[in-house]
Parts: structure tokens; sequence; C-alpha cells
């Protein structure tokens, strides 16, 4: 990086800077900013199309439109609900997009664009709405400027229905960049290229939220920081990300570059030593035998897995398959993703979780419309027991994959047996009917789980057990859910604390549940790659944890340095204590223990 001295003088306005904020993927990054706006109007790339696909992109339009007018519908429900004046203000602003989008001057002029310039649907929107933001500039009338805005939010609406943006800006960055964004969406971080991406700084978003799980799972510094971030710099500053402390420098001076990149080398060299312990096995030091697996959220980082030393994947999300675009996968698309996963981990086993939309998750994406309130609405489970093809699909699918392989199947938001006995039928039934067509899968049938991520299942515990064939705790959720804090919305962040009494209490009565059944149970959520709690989860008597592989080799090097019998009667006692801070300390206490 330049090294710029002038920036170093305080009351500059474009001198060296520090935010703070929450730290959400360790390490240093040093490199220039590359802002990113996912609000902005949406990017896409043009296509020329033969005559044959003209009638194809013209029906998109159509089936786009219908879409965007019921998203708007949804809106106005909304609307409705909001107070006085401003309700019935919106109500006429959607109303006018509505009949934008229905057989308008917009979507006729989009549909005749792409017969004459022969391009894609995409890419004619974008040319149309240019053309009347042309004929609207020529007017000078404030109404009608504003008139133009809206045009252009209809035109976004559109190339959204239309299957996302083809392109987020996100695709050619330059080297070392760091993305400092309002927020990225979890399909925007699935398609960062973790080559050119040094670290990632986002405004909104909390530590167990879906992008700082990927930014985790890449090995991207990352720090959810202050709004006024994003005012401070601009494209091509030099940045400074320390995931580690949560602090990002803008603009850094001398002192402070030498000082971080002195700081990135020790961290990269400890990286480099807890390597070494790849292949050795995770015992602790009174011999109890621990397994660790990883969490995998993209296909890229099968590699990071393998050389992380994982024993196999705890948690495959298989979300991202329905990532970035317009249609759902086929069951072919996804045995291939799925089959080759299962042949890289050559004979370790899988668990591959079934759909888990919803929420902050893909739920545009699979037409999932949200209600009142997503996060206790339609969702995972829920949502693939309602849309049956696509459970179907999804289990014949994971099912032909597992004649290469051991796998599990997992299933996401479970709290009644009942969608535990409905799962087993829908699978009773894909078996039948590939052995009827003779195609191969495992003999035994793969094993069916859930995850334990709603209080109320952790509370039923001993009857879900009756029909799981293992649990994987999803503490993520569970933290969320038990003390009704959106673990992405960074304006509540300081409350989520899976350390929480009521928490801990969930947790430990999930695993005497699991171990009373006589069935398996792991830890799969962010607090399994958190090495200060490794003592407590393993005091309660889980011995399988699932976790981004960057983490796993400081959980492996916690295990091996910990005696097990001496810290069960404190873990046992830390379960009667319901003060928060007293039981911050107790686990300050059990993680110097050895
Ligand atoms: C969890 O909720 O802890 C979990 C592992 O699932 P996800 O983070 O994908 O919701
Ligand atoms: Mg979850």
């Amino acid at each position: 990086m330049k090294n710029r001295q002038a920036k170093d003088e305080p009351g500059q306005s474009r001198g060296e800077r520090a935010f703070d904020g929450i730290a959400v993927g360790a390490g240093i990054a040093l490199g220039v900013v590359h802002r990113h706006s996912s609000r902005a109007m949406v990017q896409v790339r043009e296509r020329r199309i033969t005559q044959a696909k003209v009638r194809t992109e013209q029906h998109r339009v159509l089936e786009a439109a219908a879409d965007a007018v019921g998203r708007i519908e949804v809106l106005q429900n909304r609307a409705k609900r909001m107070a006085g004046a401003a309700g019935e203000e919106v109500g006429y602003l959607l109303e006018a997009y509505q009949q934008m989008l229905s057989g308008s001057r917009l979507v006729r002029g989009v549909q005749k664009r792409i017969a004459t310039d022969r391009i894609n649907a995409e890419a004619a929107v974008m040319k149309e709405i240019g053309l009347m933001a042309e004929a609207f500039a020529a007017i000078e009338d404030q109404y009608l400027a504003a008139r133009m805005a809206d045009i252009r939010e209809v035109g976004r609406r559109l190339v959204e229905s239309l299957g996302k943006a083809e392109s987020t800006g996100l695709e050619d960055l330059p080297a070392n960049a760091v993305i400092v964004a309002d927020e990225l969406s979890p399909a925007d971080t699935a398609l960062l290229d973790p080559k050119r991406v040094a670290g990632l700084a986002t405004i909104l978003g909390g530590v167990e939220s879906h992008t700082a799980i990927v930014a985790r799972s890449l090995g991207l510094p990352a720090v959810v920081a202050p709004p006024e971030l994003l005012n401070a710099v601009e494209n091509g500053d030099e940045i400074i990300i320390d995931g580690t402390a949560g602090r990002v420098i803008v603009n850094p001076g001398a002192a402070s570059l030498a000082k971080y990149k002195k700081r990135r080398a020790a961290f990269l060299r400890s990286q480099q030593s807890l390597k070494k312990l790849k292949t050795v096995p995770a015992v602790t030091r009174d011999g109890v035998r621990i397994h660790l697996h990883a969490n995998m959220e993209l296909p890229n980082e099968i590699a990071g897995v393998l050389n992380a030393g994982a024993e196999g994947i705890g948690l495959f999300r298989s979300e991202f398959m329905f990532m970035n675009r317009p249609d759902l996968p086929s069951e072919e698309e996804q045995f291939e993703e799925l089959s080759r996963v299962v042949k890289k981990m050559n004979g370790r086993p899988v668990t591959v979780r079934t759909l888990d939309v919803g929420a902050d998750k893909l739920g545009e994406a699979v037409g999932l419309t949200p209600g009142p309130n997503p996060a206790l609405g339609l969702r995972a489970i829920r949502f693939s027991l309602k849309r049956r093809k696509l459970l179907l699909t999804q289990l014949s699918a994971i099912l032909r994959a597992s004649a290469f392989g051991p796998v599990r199947i997992l299933l996401p938001m479970v709290c009644m047996v009942e969608e535990i006995k409905q799962v087993r039928r829908a699978l009773a039934r894909v078996i039948a009917t590939l052995k009827r067509k003779g195609v191969r899968i495992s003999d035994p049938p793969p094993p069916l789980g859930i995850m334990i991520e709603i209080p109320g299942a952790a509370l039923a515990a001993d009857a879900l057990a009756a029909e799981s064939d293992f649990f994987a705790l999803g503490t993520n959720d569970l933290t969320q859910y038990t003390l009704a804090i959106d673990r992405s919305d960074e304006q509540v962040a300081y409350l989520y604390n899976p350390l929480h009494p009521a928490v801990l209490r969930l947790i430990q009565f999930t695993a005497e549940a699991a171990s009373a059944a006589g069935i398996p149970v792991s830890v799969c959520g962010e607090m399994a790659g958190d090495e200060r709690m490794t003592p407590v989860l393993l005091g309660f008597g889980i011995t399988e944890l699932s976790m981004n592989p960057a983490s796993l080799p400081r959980v492996k090097k916690r295990i091996l340095d910990l005696n097990l019998a001496s810290i069960s009667g404190q873990v046992r006692r830390m379960t009667a204590e319901s003060d928060p801070q007293r039981l911050k300390a107790f686990v300050d206490t059990l993680y110097h223990a050895s």
C-alpha cells in the first residue's frame, strides 16, 4: 500500500480515522475500499439472444411483472396498517407502481425491445428505463422528476423479479478489495471471490447474521461497523479491517500501517502453527474423544474443509444451490452438487440440511411471500412441507448422493413430532420410487435428524428424540428465539448472548434428552467454533462439534489442552447459576482451566 503521510495530520477531513464496531470475522486485512450499495439500481449484463429465444424472454417479462405486482400487493397490505395520511400516500404510490407494471407502456416497450434489439429481458428493461429517463429529463417539472424516480423503482423491481440482478457489481473487484457496504445479502456474499476480497465492513448485521457466517467460512476478516463509516470512505481509499478486535481504520498513517502489518503477520503465523494439528485426533488430556466436523455453506469451501482436517460435514447448508438464479434447481443439479461433495469427503459423513428458507434467507428466490413476522412464519421445514414437490425433489437428490458415501439428512426448525413423521412418510415414498426404478441409494438409508433451534423443541427434546436418529443444536437460532433478539439486527446485537442462563439450560436439557434416548447430539451453531465455549459444551456431555473450518484448529487445540474430568463438576454448578455476569466469569475460568 502507498504511504500517505499527509493523511496523518489530525483535523484533516481525509486523515486517518478509526471506527469501532463488532468483530465478526477474525484476522487483519489491509486493502482498498470498494463501496457496494445493495439498494442502488441493479446492474445487469446485456446478452444477445437468438430469434428462437425472443418469445421466451418476452414471456419472462410478463411473469416477472405479475410477480412484482404480487409483491407490491404485500406492501399495500402493510401500508393499510400504517397510521393516517402516510398509509394513504404510500398506498397511492404503490397503486401507481402496479399500474405501471400491468400491461403498461413500460412492459410493452420492453417486450418490443427484446424483439427489435434481440437482447435479454433484463437489459431490455434497463434500456427502456434509460429512454424514459431521457424523455423526462427534457421536461423541467419537479413533479415529473419525482415520477422518474418511481419509474426507476418499478424498473428495479421488474429486474429483481426477473430472477435477481445478473450482476451485483461484486464480480469485477480490484485486487485486495475491502467491501464497505450497508449490507450484503447472503446471495451477494456467495458471489464474492475470496482471492480478490481482503475483508468486509458492513453497517447492518450481527455476529450470527448469515453474512458474518459466510465471511468467517471464507476466512475473511470482517467487522459490523457504525453507519458513519459509509460517509467516511471513497472507492480506492486505503483501509484496515481488524476483524479480531472489531476496528476499522480508514486512510491509515504510517504508524498504523506498520502496527497492523505486524499484527497480520503474527495472526498468519499462529494460523500456520495450528495447521500442524490437522491430522492429530481431538482427544482431551483425560482421553475423551471429540469429533470435529465442518459447516459448509458454499461448494468452493470443500478444500478448506479438507485442509482443516474435519472428520465430516456436520452441517451442509443446502441454500446456496437456490441462490443467484431465477428458477429452482432440478433434482439432477442438486444430485450433481451433493454427490460431488460426498465423493470428495471420501467416506467421511456429510450431513445435508434440507432447505432452510425464510426470514433473512432466500425467501424471494423461492417465491415465498413474507408474512407479518417472517422469523416466526412460514420457513424452513414448514415451507418444505407445504411445497411437497420441492421437498421430494431434494430428498430424492440427497438419497441418490448417499450411494457415494455416508450421508445424514437434517431438518431445520422442527418443533413438532408430527413434522418429523411427515418427512419420514415422504422419505419412504421417495425411497420406494427410487428402488422401483432401480436407482442406487445407501443401505440402510441415511439417518434422519433434526435441528434443535427453537426453544420449544429443546424443551420437548425427549419427545422429539423418540422420532429422530440424531440432534444438531442450532445455537444461533436457539439464542435468537430464546432471548427474542433478531440475530441480524445490529441495534440489539449487544443483547445477543448465547451464554444467557436460559440458553445454556436449553442446551443442557437437549444434551440430556439425547443421551437418555441414546441418540447422538452435536452443536453446529457458531458457539461450536468459539474455543471459549469448548469446555462448557464438552462439560454438558457433547462430543461432536461442527463449525466453520477456519475455527476448527483453534477448537482442537483447546480440546487437546483440556482435562474434562477436572471441570465437569464446575460445569454442573454453572447451570444452577442465573446471573449472566457470574456465568461469564465462570466461562472465563473454565477457558483457562487445563
Ligand atoms: C443455527 O441456527 O444455529 C444454525 C446452525 O443454523 P443457521 O445458522 O443456518 O440458521
Ligand atoms: Mg438456524
